[in-house]
C-alpha cells in the first residue's frame, strides 16, 4: 500500500512549509490526485489521518481534486481523454497513447492558522 508513504510526503511538505512560513496548525489540505495516479482516496484519507496524529495538520480536512487523465495519441496526433495508464485512444482505438497528464499527485493549496 503505498498511500501510507503519500501520506508520510504530504506531511513532511506540510513540516517544512510550515517552518518556512512560520504557521502552526493546518486545517485544511487540497490535493489534486490525477487519476492515473492510481491512488485509492480512502486508503489516503486513512493513512493521513493516521500519519498527521499528533502533528500540525491533526484533524485537518482532506480534500481531494480528482484530475482527469491525459494522453497525446500518436495516431490522431492530439490530446485524447484517457481514464488508465497504457489504454486505448478513445477516438482511433490505437494503443500508441502516452500519458501526458493526471498521472500525479501534488498539494494544491493549505488552509492554514
Ligand atoms: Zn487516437
Amino acid at each position: 500500500m503505498h498511500e501510507m508513504s503519500l501520506a508520510e510526503g504530504v506531511l513532511q511538505l506540510m513540516e517544512e512549509a510550515a517552518v518556512a512560513q512560520g504557521f502552526s496548525r493546518v486545517r485544511t489540505v487540497w490535493l489534486e490526485i490525477g487519476q492515473l495516479a492510481a491512488v485509492q482516496t480512502e486508503a489516503l484519507r486513512f493513512c493521513f489521518d493516521a500519519v498527521t496524529r499528533g502533528s500540525i495538520a491533526e484533524g485537518a480536512r482532506l480534500e481531494i481534486v480528482d484530475l482527469p487523465g491525459q494522453g497525446w495519441c500518436m495516431k490522431c496526433a492530439a490530446t485524447v481523454p484517457i481514464s488508465e495508464q497504457f489504454g486505448a485512444c478513445p477516438q482511433c482505438g490505437s494503443y500508441q497513447v502516452q500519458a501526458t497528464g493526471g498521472t500525479e499527485m501534488r498539494v494544491k493549496e493549505l488552509e492554514v492558522e
